[in-house]
């Protein structure tokens, strides 16, 4: 990075272990969502800096695939301990570029921390299997061998959690890595690379490209990028995923999501209020997993709806760093004009505000008062379409079926949640919804980093997963050795 005292800092790429100014010419602004400060420049990286990530990486990966699998598990381990040591410094940074709260920006690094602890368990993870006599005198063997070269490319709502998905299990499985963070959240991204720098893999093995569009196509259109991990909307993920396989690369792509929660009448609300209020608010809703629809099961709608207002109502909207700010702002003001229109659409087709949240404070930062439709029907494009921002609808139904049947009809498949205290309804819902992360009582059902994070539908572009022994097959390719010894 290059700054001045009284200029904002220029961010590098970092390629075969050093920081370089990006050949190509033009710059983005970063700015502090809650406040509208600049904070940094970002470049906008084209083919010929992708090239020059993608020659070290290739050139590392020629013996980085020859280090045991111990040793780069040691370097793993490495950049865990950097990363517990900069733990504060990671999440501060995620407050500042991204407007999470603190309390939030230091649970998505404790879930980047605990990726990175799984990734450090390839030696056992990695391990293959054998057969013998498969036939008289001969035997099998299935091994683990790297791919190459692989790319990530991750959106901004989880500026470190998500990159740690990624690079070091990509890493450990003897791969080399090359980051293309979102260029919204670039500054997280500039960090984690040097504390990778410092845990000691040896140069082109991490690598990162700053940048967007063009960024995005070159890596994907490259020929020596053998795989591709993305995370982001569901239209770029589309064009991702059809992109890269058709230029002959894995990939597994990751993409949007409309959530859906069913409370019960018989559910404890005392508790599933709040679960309910981080799921749809926390974060402003900018979460894969945040819920955006309630199927309010008949009788008990009123009940809800009236305690979800009134705790809406209270909800302090603010600057992510104030430490009584519960929804802070949205990445950029046209993010906010986006969710705004959404809420005029939601008002335009009927569905009624039954509570709106408190008025932001003044100043230039990108807020967006949490918004409760209610009388929303499944059909209206509110109750179908993501809108990533602090605006929870609410659905009547009569009973857990109709409940399913709404919600299953919905083209995408991430999360899903129901809460009641009925084991059966529960395990029904359970076994029927259509949708790979299930919450019983719970509103954010991310499953831990050992297992896979699991979308549906148009959810999920791929067929191995992201983290979890998932993750060990997508950055592996298995190889079966026969041998008959005369
Ligand atoms: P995005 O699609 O705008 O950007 C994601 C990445 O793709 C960024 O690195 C960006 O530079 C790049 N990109 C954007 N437009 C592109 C284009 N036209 N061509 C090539 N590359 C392009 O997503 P975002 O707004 O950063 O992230 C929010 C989205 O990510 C939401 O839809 C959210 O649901 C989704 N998400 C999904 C998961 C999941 O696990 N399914 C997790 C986190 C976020």
């Amino acid at each position: 990075m290059s700054a001045s005292p009284s200029e904002p800092e220029t961010l590098e790429n970092y390629v075969g272990g050093a920081w370089i100014r990006p050949t190509a010419t033009g710059l983005l602004d970063v700015p502090d969502p809650s406040s509208g400060t600049l904070l940094a420049r970002v470049p906008r990286s084209g083919a010929a800096d992708v090239d020059l990530a993608v020659v070290a990486a290739r050139r590392a990966f020629l013996s980085w695939r020859d280090v045991p699998v111990a040793e780069r598990a040691r370097r793993v381990l490495a950049l865990r301990s950097l990363l517990e040591q900069h733990a504060d410094e990671l999440a501060r940074s995620v407050v500042r570029e991204n407007g999470k709260t603190l309390e939030e920006a230091r649970g998505s690094v404790r879930r980047g921390i605990e990726a990175t602890e799984f990734a450090a368990s390839a030696p056992t993870t990695m391990q293959g299997s054998f057969l013998e006599d498969v036939t008289p005198g001969v035997d099998s063997v299935l091994v683990r061998q790297p791919l190459g070269v692989v790319a990530g490319i991750t959106p901004f709502n989880f500026p470190i959690m998500i990159p740690l998905w990624m690079a070091p299990l990509a890493l450990v499985c003897g791969n080399s890595f090359i980051l293309k963070p979102s260029e919204r959240v670039p500054i997280t991204a500039t960090l984690l690379a040097r504390l990778v720098d410092g845990a000691g893999f040896p140069a082109g093995t991490f690598n990162l490209v700053h940048g967007e569009v063009a960024a995005v196509d070159a890596l994907l259109t490259h020929p020596g990028v053998d795989a591709v991990s993305f995370v982001g909307s569901a239209p770029t993920a589309r064009h991702v995923y059809t992109t890269a396989a058709a230029h002959g690369k894995r990939v597994q792509a990751l993409a949007g999501a409309k959530n859906f929660l069913v409370v019960l009448p018989d559910a404890d609300l005392d508790r599933s209020v709040p679960a309910i209020l981080s799921s749809a608010f926390g974060q402003a809703g900018e979460r894969c997993l945040a819920a955006g629809v309630v199927l309010a099961v008949e009788p008990g709608a009123d009940r809800l709806v009236e305690r979800l207002g009134r705790a809406i109502e209270q909800l302090a909207v603010g600057p992510a760093h104030e430490a009584d700010t519960f929804v802070g702002p949205v990445i950029r003001a046209d993010h906010r004009e986006r969710v705004l229109r959404w809420i005029a659409e939601g008002e335009r087709s009927g569905a009624k505000i039954a509570a709106r949240g408190t008025a932001p404070p003044p100043g230039p930062g990108f807020f967006v008062p949490p918004i409760l439709f209610d009388h929303v029907r499944p059909e209206m494009s509110i109750a179908q379409e993501e809108i990533f921002g602090p605006v929870l609808s609410v659905i009547r139904v009569a009973s857990l079926d109709e409940a399913l049947e709404v919600a299953n009809r919905s083209k995408y498949g991430n999360a899903a949640a129901i809460f009641t205290r009925d084991g059966r309804s529960a395990r029904e819902f359970a076994r029927r919804i259509e949708a790979g992360m299930v919450g019983v009582n719970i509103g954010v059902p991310a499953p831990a980093a050992y297992f896979p994070f699991v979308g549906w539908k148009g959810s999920f572009y791929g067929d191995l997963h992201a983290t979890g022994r998932d993750a060990i097959d997508f950055y592996t390719r298995k190889k079966v050795v026969t041998t008959r010894w005369f």
